[in-house]
């Protein structure tokens, strides 16, 4: 295990035995598939579809001509009943295409991806791939490094860990030798020699199968302790090559790229066998009758994916799109899984944090402080944001913020610390300031 302990962190209870041991199933046909055209950090995609036209499994439906974005391509063939605004997980309203799917589908055929195989970037620009592991950044984008830095390293996630989510988990357990391939494309792209792939310890079989798998390809397995948020970028980074990522930089500056597991496999499956992404593995856990890992196809409805999960037990407090410590609850079931969606959560009401408002007083007990890996002081953010004092918050590093939810989760007082920074974050990304 490698021992390179990064500051701060905190070890909330796993939660993954309700999953963790759930093979991977298909997810159901739902009646209507859903799919907004900003699923990607970036510009949003233009419909190129109108109501009642007939699309095919793999059929562009979405696209944009600019360099951060991806396109948004059809899971199912059917026919476009609307074009038009939906409500997303994000809780944000956006531009969507819906499809009442056929009846009799072929899972086992798509429209090909229409790049040349040889070319890594243009096909995975061509197959809409953007980070899985929940931040969704377009992928080919990561591929095109700034010219001035040369990777050497990757280094593919395979942490997970955030609570409750098993998704990635069950990715490299059941497809290691697609998460090995894809780490080999994405290095072959950018020219890296050295190629990792970081698992916390508390994976040991996702471990095991990854070393099978590896069959004399230079990968590196690398055993990391479990601790949140070892799979955050530079906590990873660090771990895995000791290299720290100045502040305000990107993994590149360090010579490094760092892409999730699950993306890994998309990659592979977009060069091999020129398949768009269309599905992603989403795990339900938490509150319902049968937490389970679907193989679910984007724009799924989450209402469906949960009532295919057995439906929510009555104890239910809240629902949240990802994770527990950064996810985002959600106000209704009714919106679409996207493909930045790594998991739905139902938390009992003993589980869900109450909702509170800014006014909970702040002991200076110093356990935020502690406890942020950003070495940033989260209660004073907090405090600045909380009065609207925007000058306060970019003086305390605000956009450095990583959003880990740690502040939040170690504040005896339960200050919605996160909350109020991601709030002052906005403020300063909406005033144009830079980190
Ligand atoms: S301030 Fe941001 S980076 Fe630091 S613990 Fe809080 S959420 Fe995490
Ligand atoms: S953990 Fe909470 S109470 Fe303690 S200093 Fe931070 S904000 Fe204040």
């Amino acid at each position: 295990v490698t021992i390179r302990p990064f500051f701060g962190g905190t070890h909330p209870p796993d939660c993954k035995e309700g999953t963790a041991g759930r093979a991977v199933r298909p997810g159901p046909l739902p009646d209507r598939i859903v799919l907004p055209m900003s699923q990607h950090l970036g510009a949003p995609c233009h419909p190129l579809v109108a109501k009642g036209d007939r699309v095919l499994r793999g059929q562009v439906v979405g696209d944009v001509e600019a360099f951060i974005s991806a396109p948004v391509h059809s899971p199912v063939a059917g026919e476009v009943t609307d074009v038009g605004p939906v409500l997303t997980p994000g809780g944000v309203r956006a531009m969507a295409v819906t499809i009442a799917p056929d009846a009799e589908q072929d899972l086992a055929t798509w429209v090909h991806v229409g790049a040349p195989r040889d070319d890594i970037r243009a096909t995975v620009r061509a197959a809409g791939i953007v980070g899985l592991g929940g931040a969704a950044f377009p992928t080919a984008v990561k591929l095109n490094p700034p010219k001035q830095f040369a990777i050497d390293t990757v280094v593919i996630n395979g942490c997970e860990c955030e609570p409750y989510l098993t998704c990635d988990h069950r990715t490299m357990l059941e497809r290691a030798a697609d998460v090995i391939a894809g780490a080999g494309l994405i290095a072959s792209a950018v020219g890296a020699g050295s190629v990792f792939i970081g698992v916390e310890d508390n994976k040991p079989d996702a471990i095991e199968a990854l070393r099978s798998a590896t069959n004399g390809a230079e990968v590196e397995i690398v055993v990391l302790k479990t601790h949140y948020p070892q799979g955050a970028e530079k906590q990873l980074i660090w771990a895995v090559t000791g290299r720290a990522v100045p502040r305000g930089q990107l993994p590149s500056a360090v010579g490094v790229l760092v892409h999730n597991v699950g993306t890994a496999v998309a990659i592979a499956e977009a060069v091999e066998l020129r398949k768009p992404l269309m599905e992603r593995v989403v795990t339900i856990a938490g509150a319902v009758q049968e937490p389970s890992n679907f193989r679910a196809l984007i724009g799924t409805p989450i209402e469906a994916l949960v009532e295919a999960a057995g439906g929510l037990r009555s104890d239910v407090g809240r629902v949240i799109s990802g994770g527990p410590m950064t996810g985002i609850a959600l106000a209704s079931l009714d919106v679409p899984v996207v493909k930045g969606t790594s998991g739905v959560v139902a938390l009992t009401e003993g589980e869900s944090a109450p909702v509170v408002d800014g006014d909970q007083p702040c002991i200076r007990c110093g356990r935020c402080v502690e406890a942020c890996p950003m070495t940033l002081h989260p209660f004073a953010i907090a405090s600045h944001a909380d009065r609207r004092m925007w000058n306060g918050v970019e003086r305390f590093n605000a956009l450095d913020c990583i959003e880990c939810g740690c502040c939040s989760y170690v504040c005896p007082t339960r200050r919605p610390l996160v909350q109020l920074i991601k709030l002052g974050k906005a403020a300063l990304m909406a005033k144009g300031v830079k980190q």
